[in-house]
């Protein structure tokens, strides 16, 4: 048994529509995720759904979110390799079930988990990659990232927003709006 489970309030499993062609994936959840049971409900998630919405998109009915991890780490420490390889055969059921048509990575961990490589996100960013030969995966910044304060983050947001339009242009939506 995984050692989160003694410290988490509640499991994580996901949120919005489990049809979506579109589906985001995070590291973990935060002690907001851990409070609700539900991913992306904190400050991090809130920036997720303006720029869901800023695709045009609804958070609940076109898109599915979901995490590399079901239960909060401690202090919000990264994943250990031995937690990511107990918990992610969840999250690849997960994907065969919604069998999205584009996985948005968001950051080091999910990039690196799902595709299951040790490349960084600055070096896989903006480039598509493909999940288990059927779904195509972007990967891209961790809005935990976005929202921090630093020299780098004007970029990192433009370069998000870059990643964000190949997703759509790839899902035939159109003329996004930036955010
Ligand atoms: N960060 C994540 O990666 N996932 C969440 O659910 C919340 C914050």
């Amino acid at each position: 048994m995984c050692g989160l489970s003694k410290t988490r309030t509640k499991t994580v499993f996901e949120r919005g529509n489990r049809e979506a062609a579109l589906c985001f994936v995070g590291e973990a959840p935060g002690a907001d995720e851990d409070a609700q049971g539900l991913p992306f409900v904190g400050r991090a998630g809130q920036l997720l759904d303006k720029m869901i919405v800023a695709m045009g998109l609804s958070p609940e009915r076109d898109v599915y979110v979901c995490n590399i991890l079901k239960c909060r780490p401690p202090d919000n420490r990264r994943p250990t390799p031995e937690e990511t390889a107990t918990c992610i055969p969840y999250l690849h059921e997960q994907l065969a079930n919604v069998s999205p048509k584009v996985i948005v990575a968001l950051g080091n961990t999910a990039a690196q988990a799902l595709l299951d490589t040790k490349l960084g996100i600055t070096r896989l960013r903006g480039q598509w990659k493909l999940y288990r030969g059927k779904s195509l995966v972007m990967p891209t910044y961790h809005p935990s990232y976005l929202l921090r304060e630093g020299p780098t983050q004007r970029t990192a947001k433009q370069e998000a927003w870059d990643d964000l339009q190949k997703v759509m242009k790839e899902l035939g939506l159109s003329s996004p709006k930036k955010p």
